[in-house]
């Protein structure tokens, strides 16, 4: 099925240098929107980035039924420009809706709304060598009725901002031993607003105590390792790369599969299997050289130099020749045109 998507234009690009402005800011001058009701996607259409006008009564205000995808836009070195794994960043908004009792939207609809609003705002992916141009699919239940229920009209919009270097710090973590991020048959695995409202208070904390992040762990015994952040974790010791396998805690990240697609190429070898604090504990008591770091579109890999166990600060390797960086650099180098993609992740505008 083709999905008409009717485009009014802006007149004139107004702002011209971005890249001194912070992440998450500076919208580009077009956004997406489609509306659902009475079972059916209506009046897909680009226009110029506005505010939207809704009622104090619309459910999304209230009962959190609002999802979304975070996804990046690359200009390749022969100046196409590409969005990174459509496909994969799709299925995931869909089992996100589906949790969330929402209407998933056609493939054909989401992917088509996404090249051509890349298209029309082209000229805001930075040119920039960490740069890119960060998508941001959502839908929101837009009915207004102030009453519990699942709602049966929604919105489902595309709004971009550029994104340059992300250039952190290392960070220092801490394991979280008292509040979960995600329970078993909870909506872990779903990117749905509720799952990161609920982690700030736990996040201010640690950030009271001098840490930028906590490390997740299992609602249960808080020993097994799940996330950092809004991160997936991965450690590399014993020239292993290991991560937690997906559960309905962990959310499947694009960026922690496409690490671990790209480890298996370079012959690294991959460990998915669960993995204790305890573990990681002996292996920093022992010094070995222990690589830690989260993994995800925002920021592609942060390493973390500093977790704390138990009250206990232990330092992570961060040298240059980490091998986290060199999982870095070839996803990179699919991204900017300069690599093979065996997969077809670059969807090419
Ligand atoms: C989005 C997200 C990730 C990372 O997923 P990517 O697809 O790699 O961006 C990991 N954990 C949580 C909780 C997230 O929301």
């Amino acid at each position: 099925m083709e999905y008409a998507i009717s485009i009014l234009p802006q007149a004139e690009r107004t702002v011209k240098d971005t890249t001194t402005i912070p992440f998450g800011v500076q919208p580009t001058e077009h956004m997406f929107v489609a509306e659902y009701k009475n079972g059916q996607w209506h009046n897909s259409r680009i226009v110029p980035y506005s505010n939207l006008t809704m009622s104090p009564f619309a459910l999304c205000l209230h009962y959190g039924q609002t999802v979304f995808e975070g996804m990046k836009a690359f200009l390749m070195n022969d100046g196409r420009i590409n969005i990174f794994r459509t496909d994969k960043h799709y299925e995931r908004f869909a089992k996100s809706l589906e949790r969330m009792c929402m209407p998933v939207v056609p493939q054909a609809l989401f992917t088509e709304a996404l090249h051509q609003l890349v298209q029309l705002d082209g000229s805001w992916v930075p040119d920039t060598e960490h740069g890119s141009l960060y998508l941001r699919p959502f839908m929101i239940a837009s009915e207004e009725r102030l009453g519990v229920k699942i709602a049966d009209e929604y919105l489902f919009m595309i709004v971009c901002t550029p994104a340059y270097q992300y250039y952190t710090q290392p960070l220092k973590v801490r394991v979280e031993e008292t509040y979960a991020r995600a329970a078993d048959g909870g909506t872990g695995y779903a990117k749905c607003g509720g799952n990161y409202g609920g982690a700030y208070y736990p996040t201010k904390l640690a950030r009271e105590a001098g840490y930028d992040q906590v490390i997740w762990t299992d609602s249960k015994t808080h020993e097994m390792i799940e996330e950092s952040g809004t991160m997936n974790l991965m450690f590399f010791i014993d020239d292993t790369l290991i991560t937690p396998p997906l559960s309905g805690t962990i959310l499947d990240g694009v960026t922690r599969d496409s690490l671990l697609t790209l480890a298996r190429e370079m012959d690294i070898a991959t460990d998915v299997r669960p993995i204790g604090y305890k573990e990681i504990e002996q292996a920093l008591q022992t010094s070995k050289r222990v690589e830690a770091f989260g993994a995800g579109t925002a920021a592609v890999i942060a390493p973390i130099q500093t977790i704390a166990i138990k009250g206990r600060d232990y330092d992570c390797y961060i040298g240059d020749d980490a091998t986290m960086y060199k999982l870095q650099r070839a996803l990179y180098d699919v991204r900017k045109g300069t690599a093979t993609d065996n997969h077809n992740w670059n969807y090419i505008i």
